[in-house]
């Protein structure tokens, strides 16, 4: 999205095609170009609604907005499609709600709101950071049932951030799972879950109580913290905690091998350990 302050150092490529145009690297377009994008081709949803709300406007008036930023259109057609919107959350009596204030909304409405604001203009891309974490559990698996309509109705493509496995186990088709800023496993929902093929998915999976779990004993952690960006190890960020580490794992930074068809992971020890395993299988 393009939103970091301007000392932010970013690398790599984002590509992203418009209305099934030429893709573009976001990354390395002019500031006018990704603001024409930004809120009408891809919009996001942020953790914290209270925030993400102007609390002094009414929210009819921050969805028309949205609406009116990216389209040649009357206020009052504006507004119409602000109503409509709220209609497409799910708020009832959408028309009268949308002239409160944040304040006069509970934590779940106002997070709908953010949902309207993010969807007005018809995204082809919504990215959801943390959307449900703010909200109690009841809440949570509203706005979760609501983001997989909005999915299906508008054909929208969903890149949903967060930390708590049992959503994204819920919510995900294919899983990035990130380490001290890097990617380091890529697959299907179904490989990541039931093959996790880096030492970091694997703790964070062994971490998470099941009914199988003893509760006599602690919870499985993974030892250490994430390093500092200003200290970042030179090889494998992991490898202060690795507990299947060799010597050249703090040398050079790994990359990011397959490990079967659609599934990659960014550690070539597993990555041998995993290949020697399928060549000792006998041949079917
Ligand atoms: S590259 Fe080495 S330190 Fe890094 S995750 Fe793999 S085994 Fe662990």
């Amino acid at each position: 999205m393009r939103l970091l302050p301007p000392q932010a150092r970013i690398s790599g490529e984002i590509f992203f095609a418009a209305d099934a145009g030429e893709a573009s690297n976001l990354a390395a377009l002019h500031d006018e170009a990704i603001r024409k994008l930004r809120g009408s081709r891809m919009a996001m949803i942020f953790q914290e609604p209270m925030t993400a709300l102007n609390p002094v406007m009414r929210v009819g008036d921050q969805i028309a907005e949205a609406v009116v930023a990216h389209n040649s259109i009357s206020k009052h057609d504006a507004w119409q499609r602000a109503v409509e919107a709220m209609n497409d959350v799910a708020i009832p009596d959408a028309a009268r709600r949308a002239r409160d204030y944040p304040h006069q909304l509970s934590g779940g409405m106002r997070q709908r709101i953010v949902i309207a604001m993010a969807i007005v203009n018809r995204p082809q891309l919504l990215i959801a950071d943390e959307p449900t974490t703010a909200l109690d559990v009841t809440i949570q698996e509203q706005i979760l049932e609501l983001l997989a309509q909005l999915r299906i109705k508008f054909g929208l493509a969903m890149l949903f951030i967060s930390h708590d496995l049992a959503v994204v186990s819920q919510v995900a088709d294919r899983v990035a799972v990130m380490y001290a800023g890097s990617l380091v496993e890529l697959g299907s929902k179904r490989d990541v879950f039931r093959q996790p093929a880096h030492p970091y998915t694997r703790g964070l999976l062994h971490a998470v109580p099941n009914l199988r779990t003893d509760r006599g004993r602690p919870l499985q952690t993974i030892e250490g913290t994430v390093p500092a960006l200003q200290a970042m190890p030179t090889g494998c960020a992991f490898e202060p905690r690795c507990e299947f580490r060799i010597p050249e794992c703090a040398q050079d930074f790994p990359p990011l091998l397959q490990v079967s068809s659609g599934h990659w992971a960014r550690c070539p020890v597993v990555n041998s350990l995993l290949t020697q395993q399928n060549s000792n299988l006998p041949a079917s």
